[in-house]
């Protein structure tokens, strides 16, 4: 379907009533909602991030007055208790999380999160808490780009991959190789073209790529919001041996609660896609003492089939307008997909 028509759809969707009905009908349901930035201006073409999922904090700001006039914001550990059968949400429960843990979480979203009174979890990648690294899907993508040759090496051996015709593309499509590969593989791949293709001084500083410092977690912490763990190296827990699993479970969480003095009870897989978790590593993320954990299906968590170690969440991107998040949220956008192809 067209923009301009698909525009007018989305919005007639809000003005006609039917998101208010749909939400009526799915108040039983849980929103997961999932962030990763929040920055000042319009993020839409200018968003560095390889997945365009930098929010603008106007969308964010209309996100929140939505969600405050028609959601009821519960808190992670209310979620919890709830996957547990330990208590009730009110109707049209929303959760807000935020992944990876990049400094402009605190600096942006929190101010407006503090203002509307909406909770929020912060799941961090414990490894790069006050360091100057890039979260590596996304550094992988910025040497790729930069990258003086044609051809870069494949991550998964000996073969190379072409980066020829629109390189953005290509390098989006060498991460998601790269995400299928062994994880200790890929951190040396990634050494090696590090070596060879250093990025630019800064770029890790820059509003986008910024990770938080641990103190500035603290700060987080004593506004009242939550942390749950994200492992420590953001590695694909499905791409992990049994020792590193266990490390990106019980290291992470427990660096959150020594040096936070908080509970670490919710886990949140990296990637989260259907190939980045799995029975076992979910066997893992229980047995190293977590009570929960996210995936990032991006679908509405349904209040009838409860799975506490695969709790469904939605993906927000701030570009694409206040009328299709509505849409989204209210469960809209899923019954229209059912119906037809349109979305
Ligand atoms: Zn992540």
């Amino acid at each position: 379907m067209r923009t301009a028509g698909k525009r007018l759809l989305l919005r007639g969707l809000e003005w006609s009533g039917f998101n208010a009905v749909v939400r009526r009908r799915r108040r039983q349901d849980l929103v997961v909602l999932n962030y990763h930035g929040v920055l000042e201006g319009d993020r839409g073409a200018a968003d560095r991030n390889i997945y365009g999922t930098t929010t603008s904090t106007h969308e964010f700001d209309g996100h929140l007055a939505f969600l405050k006039r028609h959601f009821h914001p519960v808190r992670a550990s209310d979620v919890e208790r709830w996957a547990h059968g330990e208590r009730e949400l009110p109707p049209n429960a929303v959760l807000v999380t935020f992944d990876d843990g990049f400094r402009n979480n605190l600096t942006h979203a929190a101010p407006l999160l503090a203002r509307y009174g909406v909770p929020a979890i912060l799941f961090v990648s414990t490894g790069y808490l006050g360091t100057r690294r890039v979260l590596w899907p996304q550094e992988l993508y910025e040497i790729a780009v930069r990258w003086p040759r044609e051809e870069i090496p494949h991550p998964g051996g000996t073969t190379m991959f072409s980066l020829a015709g629109g390189r953005r593309a290509r390098a989006k499509q060498l991460c998601e190789k790269a995400k299928r590969v062994p994880m200790a593989t890929v951190a040396a791949y990634l050494e090696a073209l590090r070596r060879e293709a250093p990025l630019p001084e800064g770029l890790a500083d820059t509003d986008e790529y910024e990770f938080l410092t641990w103190e500035q977690m603290r700060r987080w912490v004593s506004l009242g919001f939550d942390v749950g763990s994200h492992g420590v190296n953001h590695w694909i827990l499905t791409g992990c041996r049994e020792q590193e699993l266990r490390r990106e479970l019980e290291d992470s969480k427990r660096d959150i609660e020594q040096r936070l003095g908080v509970a670490c009870t919710s886990f949140c897989y990296p990637n989260g896609g259907p190939r980045d978790w799995s029975v076992e590593a979910a066997t893992a993320v229980q047995a190293a003492g977590y009570r929960l954990a996210y995936t990032l299906s991006d679908r509405v968590q349904s209040r009838r089939q409860v799975n506490p170690w695969a709790i469904n969440r939605l993906m927000v991107a701030g570009h694409v307008g206040q009328a299709l998040f509505r849409a989204r949220v209210s469960g809209s956008v899923e019954v229209l997909r059912a119906l037809s192809n349109v979305f």
